[in-house]
């Protein structure tokens, strides 16, 4: 039985078959419609995208025996020869293998015979931006005064390479990278032609390996459907191509955000032990973190994600604080540009997640910057704690910070929730905030803030701990009475700081 690879097999022969370029595909059927004809298409790109399939499908609605048209019948003999590539007056030809002048003035000499029997020469130069200046000038002269039956179509993946002279004479059309969404549907359909049980893991896999090309989908969909034996499912993919996968990637990283460093190295080593290099573990840990990044940025789109974003657990979505995270995908790609010189690869990746077994102690500059003000400024006010930290390493967050009086916590936690979401600060002024050691207590008169601030907890609990250290307790609830109170007027002092006060003979500012 022959094989038919799946990107040719699935070539689309319509323009209504050429998914994910809608707005290229309506501005040329409706010039099309109104009869409009240029002598030179520019198509460009990313590749895989397309490209060469419209001006193959744009040759068939110019030579269509039905007459032009933007949707050519594809059962006349001028139809079926294109898409058979057996047309004598649709030439194609590969700029990158044909980059003399040479070739050139033999398509001039060539355009001076009619075509044979279409109504138009169509010539496809594909990768043009790969000819030479030479020929650049020979092609100039040819397209600037064309005999009527003459079309050319070029296509480039690297569009600022065309001379500004050629692109000036030609109708251009940008096509773009094809969606994962749009991919996935594709691969979908080939699936079930093919019969092949396909999981839903798997496709979205391929359709976010592929990058936007849909060729590279369908080629890596053949790859894997080789080995499928009618059933493709990510677990299979995983183990024959040595991937990680995103469950033992992510009980990695649960680790180094408990700070566990022999757990986290453990999971690694069993990681190695299945086959899976390096470098993919380093790649893989790159693309959680990204992903991860943008998720604590709001965004959830999967298709930008890669990954659902309710795939990441509760406890690594809390545990880092975006200075962090940064910080965790420096150390990342750093150690991707280094391992291809290590004396051991294996070394830098024990490294690197060591280091992230750490992350959570790393501050920012600015972060320490910024304590180191605030340590100044207690010791011009005069309250700075005198004796040494309490035994047992602090957290790293807690250090310089010094005694905090419930207002600067509040005001500080106000800071930070305002940077991360202005809805979330505004709701968390509202309520009547009671801090008490390690816990604290907001309450709140109406319903609308509690709600926001209920499905915030996890981050609101991170925002404590970053202004008063690791193991606070938030409390979320409704006020017994219910008349309104300004905010910050309902801090309630707790009794250390009103010591301190007294001792210090200070003030509290806020
Ligand atoms: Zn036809």
């Amino acid at each position: 039985m022959s094989f038919e690879v799946t990107a040719n097999r699935r070539r689309p022969q319509t323009f209504k078959d050429l998914k994910g370029q809608e707005f290229v595909v309506s501005t040329l059927t409706n010039a099309l419609k109104a009869g409009r004809v240029a002598h030179a298409y520019l198509f460009s790109g990313p590749r895989g995208v397309g490209k060469t399939s419209a001006a193959r499908i744009l040759a068939k609605a110019l030579n269509c025996e039905q007459g032009v048209t933007p949707e050519p019948c594809g059962t006349c003999t001028s139809c079926k020869e294109i898409s058979q590539g057996t047309a004598i007056d649709v030439i194609e030809i590969d700029g990158a293998s044909n980059t003399s002048v040479n070739d050139v003035r033999v398509i001039r000499e060539e355009v001076l015979f009619a075509p044979g029997k279409a109504r138009y020469k169509v010539y496809i130069i594909d990768e043009v931006h790969m000819l030479s200046n030479s020929a650049f000038n020979a092609l100039l002269k040819t397209i600037e005064e064309p005999p009527p039956y003459v079309v050319f179509i070029f296509a480039t993946t690297e569009l600022q390479r065309v001379p500004a002279t050629i692109r000036s004479r030609c109708q251009q059309y940008h096509f773009r990278l094809i969606s994962p969404e749009v991919i996935a549907s594709l691969l979908r359909e080939a699936a079930s032609e093919m019969q092949v049980e396909v999981e839903e893991e798997a496709l979205s896999w391929i359709a976010k390996e592929a990058d936007g090309s849909l060729r590279d989908a369908y080629t890596l969909f053949d790859q894997v459907v080789s080995f499928s034996e009618g059933r493709l499912s990510y677990a299979l993919i995983q183990e024959k191509l040595g991937l990680v996968g995103f469950e033992r990637l992510q009980a990695v990283v649960e680790a180094c955000a408990r700070e566990e460093v022999k757990g986290a190295l453990d999971l690694v080593h069993e990681i190695l032990m299945s086959g899976v290099s390096v470098e993919q573990c380093v790649v893989d840990l790159a693309e959680y973190f990204r992903a991860l990044t943008l998720v604590e940025a709001g965004i959830e789109r999967e298709s930008i994600l890669g990954v659902a974003p309710s795939r990441f657990s509760k406890s690594v979505r809390t545990a880092f604080s975006p200075a962090q995270l940064e910080r965790a995908m420096e150390l990342i790609l750093e150690t991707y540009r280094n391992i291809r010189y290590s004396l051991n690869q294996r070394y830098d990746l024990e490294l690197l997640v060591s280091r992230l077994a750490h992350l959570r102690r790393w501050v920012s500059s600015e972060d320490l910057v910024s304590r180191l003000e605030r340590l100044r400024a207690g010791l011009v006010g005069g309250a700075v704690q005198a004796s040494p930290p309490p035994e047992g390493a602090p957290d790293s967050r807690e250090e310089g910070a010094g005694p905090r009086s419930p207002g600067e916590i509040r005001e500080a936690v106000l800071a930070r929730a305002r940077a991360h979401s202005p809805t979330l600060q505004a709701a968390l002024s509202q309520g009547q905030w009671r801090i008490q050691g390690r816990r604290v207590e907001i309450l709140f008169s109406s319903k609308a803030p509690l709600a926001l601030c209920e499905e915030q907890v996890d981050v609101i609990k991170r925002l404590f701990e970053e202004v008063a250290g690791r193991g606070v307790e938030c409390v979320l609830g409704r006020m017994r009475g219910q008349e309104d109170r300004s905010p910050g007027e309902d801090v309630q002092i707790e009794e250390p700081v009103e010591q301190v006060r007294r001792i210090f003979k200070g003030e509290i500012v806020k």
